[in-house]
């Protein structure tokens, strides 16, 4: 079996050529040229010693997910389809802007958290990506669009805290100049709520924090996310507390998402104010993305902007995302999408294959 280079950080690598009698300064080498200059053919890194790069011909690859689908919708979202084994595929965004281009990726095939709202949720849990299929999701979107990846967003399919093992390395690509060389405010990690992760997070690898608020009350969290009767809101509260300590941003950016009838009331808004006073964040307000068989419907634009100005009023800061990407099922929670269908998706595949 090869070793995928791209599924190694820094020191993974130091470690790999250290076994392999190398000296330590390949490290920025072959970092620069994998990362920096997406070469994935060893005969092609020119400044390597011959020896060395037939010793990594021999032994090592570059080797990202396989793209499958790519599709681009007319705001100029652009979606992957990545195929990561025989069974699975996740997805990929990225979200040009005026002055950032946002690339979204996924952690894990599938979901264990259910939240009532999410369509990855419905799926089931598959299994943990790779470090090497987490940071590949970013080498190939680098190779493929134009305009530069400013910033990187762990929004797509999964919980990137219940998979920290292969999301830190990942993260440490993204931040190391001799790879992605992106800064600590422009990588986001976003959880469901994962105290430990949260924890762990903030001790090994602080990034910008973003956590999936979406109900001000124990009561209604309980319902739509499952996960906060393990980790009820004073907890995730205090977390975040403990976070911001360590974090790059003086604030944490909880989500919410806005659920027609369910969440989305007065009421709410007003006990939202209550727990956004007791920590430095800002409010992001995401429109429900629908999906197959669910039973929830979006809060109409009116009432969304409503429920900002209730907010804005008491000095929270309050965003509300622009959707994006609808056409394409890109928007959140939307990822799965057709993984759903697999069946018929493998079929397609098979055909595509045989085709080729
Ligand atoms: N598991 C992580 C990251 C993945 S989801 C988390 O929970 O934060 C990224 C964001 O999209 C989360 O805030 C999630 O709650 C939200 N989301 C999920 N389904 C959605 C839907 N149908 N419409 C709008 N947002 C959704």
């Amino acid at each position: 079996m090869k070793t995928n280079l791209l599924g190694l950080d820094a020191a993974g690598l130091a470690g790999f050529f250290a076994e392999l009698g190398e000296k330590p300064f390949r490290v920025r080498q072959v970092l620069r040229w994998v990362h920096q200059r997406r070469e994935s053919d060893f005969t092609r890194m020119s400044d390597l010693a011959k020896g060395l790069r037939d010793k990594l011909a021999a032994q090592a690859c570059v080797e990202a997910p396989r793209i499958v689908g790519d599709t681009l919708a007319e705001d100029g979202t652009r979606k992957w389809l990545l195929k990561v084994d025989g069974a699975n595929a996740v997805e990929a965004v990225f979200i040009p802007e005026a002055r950032r281009g946002t690339l979204c990726i996924s952690s894990q095939a599938g979901c264990v958290l259910d939240c009532a709202f999410c369509s990855t949720g419905k799926q089931g849990f598959n299994r943990n990506l790779s470090t090497a299929e987490i940071i590949g999701q970013l080498w190939l979107a680098s190779r493929l669009v134009e305009s530069r990846i400013s910033n990187v967003v762990m929004m797509g399919m999964g919980e990137p805290l219940l998979n920290l093992d292969n999301v830190i390395p990942a993260l440490r690509l993204m931040l190391d100049d001799n790879a992605y060389g992106l800064s600590r405010r422009r990588v986001t990690v976003s959880t469901a709520g994962v105290i430990p992760g949260m924890d762990r997070l903030r001790d090994e690898c602080p990034v910008a924090l973003a956590v999936s608020l979406h109900a001000p009350t124990d009561a209604l969290r309980d319902r739509l996310m499952p996960i906060n009767r393990k980790y009820p809101l004073a907890e995730l509260i205090a977390a975040c507390r403990r976070y911001l300590e360590r974090a790059p941003r003086d604030f944490v950016t909880f989500e919410y998402v806005m659920l027609k009838g369910v969440n989305d009331g007065e009421e709410h808004a007003r006990q939202l104010i209550r727990l956004a006073s007791q920590i430095e964040c800002k409010i992001n307000l995401i429109p429900f993305n629908p999906f197959p068989r669910t039973e929830f419907r979006r809060t109409p634009g009116e009432r969304i902007r409503k429920f900002a100005q209730i907010l804005q009023r008491r000095d929270i800061t309050v965003t509300t995302r622009k959707t994006r990407g609808d056409a394409i099922d890109a928007a959140c929670g939307q990822l799965a999408g057709a993984v759903a269908d697999r069946t018929r998706r493998s079929k397609t595949l098979r055909i595509a294959e045989a085709r080729t």
